[in-house]
C-alpha cells in the first residue's frame, strides 16, 4: 500500500521538489490531491505524469483546466475550487500526508484544516504557523496531527533535538538538556550591502537567492532578513520556547542548516548541501530516511564555514518580528499580513527595498494588538492589517 499525498501548492518551489522526492518512490507514495493557484501549463503536465484523483484550482481557472484536461484523455480527474476545494483535499479521509507548500496567509486554513483532520502535516507554509501559532499547535496535539518542519531551519533542530522533543509539554523553556536554538541565516543577497545600497535594489536583485531557489515572497523576504523574523516565530511555536531561547547566526554558506546546543557544551548542528528536497524527504519519512538526488556534502570541497551576528541597523525585520512574538497575540498576524502587502508592493515596483520594513513596522505600531483568541479573529487582523499596510503605501507614494 502506498501513503496518499495531497501537495498545497503543487506548482511551487516546494511543490516541485515535493515531487520530486515522490517520484523516486512511487511503491511508498502516491499523488493523490494538489492544488495551484496559476501555471495552469505546469498543472496539466503535473496530471499527465502523477495522475491525481482531485486538482483544486481558483473558480475562474476550472472551465479551462476541464477542458485541457479532457484534451489530454484525464478524464478521472475530480476539479474542486477555491479554499473550499483546499480545505476538502487536506482532510480527505484517503489523504495520510499533507504537504502544505501554498504561500502565505492563503494557506493557513487548508494548513489547519489538515492538522485537525490528524494528518501527517509536512509544513512549508510557515506564514501559517506565524499567524495561528498557539491554535495551530493546540490543534496538533488535540487532534494527534504530525506537524513536521519542512523549513530547512526547523528540520535541521528538529533533526539536532533529542527525538521525542515535539511532544514534551509546553513550558516556554527549552527542556531535556536542551540551552539554545542557533537559528542559521544565509544573509541574503544584499548581506555585504550598505544601507545606502540597499535604497536602490530592485525586485530582480532581490530574488537572486545566493545560495537557494524559491518562490518570490520567501526571496525577497530572505533579502530583508524577514524571512529569519518569520522563522524565529515559527522556531518558537513548533519548538514551544520564548524569542530568547532562539539566537539568529548569519552564516552565508548555508551548509549547517541550524544548531542546537546543549547544557552540556555540545553543539548538535545538522548540514548538507542546500537543497529543499532534503528537508522534504525527512519529514516524509520521518523517523525513516528515504533516498534523494542530493549529493553528499563533500568536505574536501567545502571552502569554509563563516558566522557573524546579524545587522540589526541595515535589517530591521528580524528586530520588528522578535518584537512581535514578544508581544504575542495578534502581533505576528499584524507583522505577517503588512509584510506580504509590502512585497508584494516591491515586487510591484512600488515601493523601495528600504520601504517594506518601515510597512511593518508602521502597521504594527497602528493595528491595536489583542489576544488571538480564534481564527476568526486573527483572519479580520489579517485583513484589517492589509488595509492600513495598503494606506500606507499609498502615503508614501507608492
Ligand atoms: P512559490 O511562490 O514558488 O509557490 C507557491 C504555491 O502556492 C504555488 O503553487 C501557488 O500556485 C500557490 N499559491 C499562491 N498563492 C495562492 C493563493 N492565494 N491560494 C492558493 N494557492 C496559492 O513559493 P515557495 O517558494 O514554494 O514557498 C511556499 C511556502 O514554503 C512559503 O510559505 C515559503 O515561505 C515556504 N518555504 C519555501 C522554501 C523554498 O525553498 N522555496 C523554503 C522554506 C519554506
Ligand atoms: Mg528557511
Amino acid at each position: 500500500m502506498t501513503q496518499a499525498v495531497c501537495i498545497l501548492g503543487v506548482t511551487g518551489s516546494i511543490g516541485q521538489s515535493t515531487l520530486k522526492v515522490l517520484a523516486r518512490h512511487p511503491d511508498q507514495y502516491s499523488v493523490y490531491a494538489v492544488s495551484a493557484y496559476s501555471r495552469l501549463d505546469e498543472l496539466v503536465e503535473i496530471c499527465k505524469k502523477y495522475n491525481p484523483k482531485i486538482v483544486v484550482v481558483p473558480k475562474i481557472k476550472a472551465l479551462e483546466l476541464e477542458q485541457r484536461l479532457n484534451q489530454e484523455n484525464l478524464k478521472n480527474i475530480e476539479i474542486l475550487t477555491d479554499e473550499a476545494g483546499l480545505i476538502a483535499i487536506a482532510e480527505r479521509d484517503a489523504v495520510d500526508i499533507v504537504m502544505a507548500a501554498i504561500v502565505g496567509a492563503a494557506g493557513l486554513l487548508p494548513t489547519l484544516a489538515a492538522v485537525k483532520a490528524g494528518k501527517r502535516v509536512l509544513l512549508a507554509n510557515k506564514e501559517a504557523l506565524v499567524m495561528s501559532g498557539d491554535i495551530m499547535m493546540q490543534a496538533a496535539r488535540d487532534h494527534n496531527a504530525l506537524l513536521l518542519p519542512v523549513d530547512s531551519e526547523h528540520n535541521a533542530i528538529f533533526q539536532s533535538l533529542p527525538h521525542n522533543y515535539l511532544q514534551i509539554e509546553r513550558t516556554g523553556e527549552p527542556q531535556l538538556g536542551v540551552s539554545q536554538v542557533l537559528l542559521t541565516a544565509s544573509g541574503g543577497p544584499f548581506l555585504n550591502h550598505s544601507l545606502e545600497q540597499l535604497y536602490d535594489v530592485t525586485p530582480q536583485q532581490a530574488c537572486k537567492h545566493p545560495n537557494w531557489s524559491m518562490g518570490q515572497k520567501i526571496s525577497v523576504d530572505s533579502a530583508t532578513l524577514m524571512n529569519k523574523g518569520l522563522e524565529l516565530i515559527e522556531a518558537c511555536h513548533l519548538f514551544s520556547i520564548s524569542e530568547h531561547f532562539v539566537t539568529v547566526v548569519v552564516h552565508p554558506q548555508s551548509i549547517i542548516h541550524s544548531m542546537v546546543q546543549y547544557v552540556d557544551g555540545s553543539t548538535l548542528a545538522q548540514m548538507g548541501n542546500p537543497d529543499m528536497c532534503t528537508p522534504i524527504a525527512h519529514a516524509l519519512a520521518w523517523p525513516q530516511r528515504l533516498k534523494t538526488d542530493v549529493p553528499a556534502l563533500n568536505l574536501f570541497e567545502t571552502v569554509q564555514l563563516n558566522f557573524q551576528a546579524p545587522d540589526n541597523i541595515k535589517f530591521p525585520a528580524l528586530s520588528l518580528a522578535r518584537q512581535a512574538m514578544r508581544a504575542g497575540g495578534l502581533a505576528p498576524t499584524i507583522l505577517n499580513a503588512a509584510n506580504e502587502i509590502a512585497v508584494a508592493a516591491f515586487l510591484k515596483g512600488q515601493i523601495r527595498f528600504t520601504e517594506i520594513t518601515q510597512v511593518v513596522e508602521h502597521t504594527l505600531q497602528a493595528v491595536q494588538n489583542a489576544k488571538a483568541e480564534s481564527i476568526d479573529i486573527i483572519l479580520q487582523t489579517d485583513m484589517i492589517a492589509r488595509g492600513i499596510a495598503e494606506k500606507y503605501i499609498v502615503g508614501i507614494g507608492g
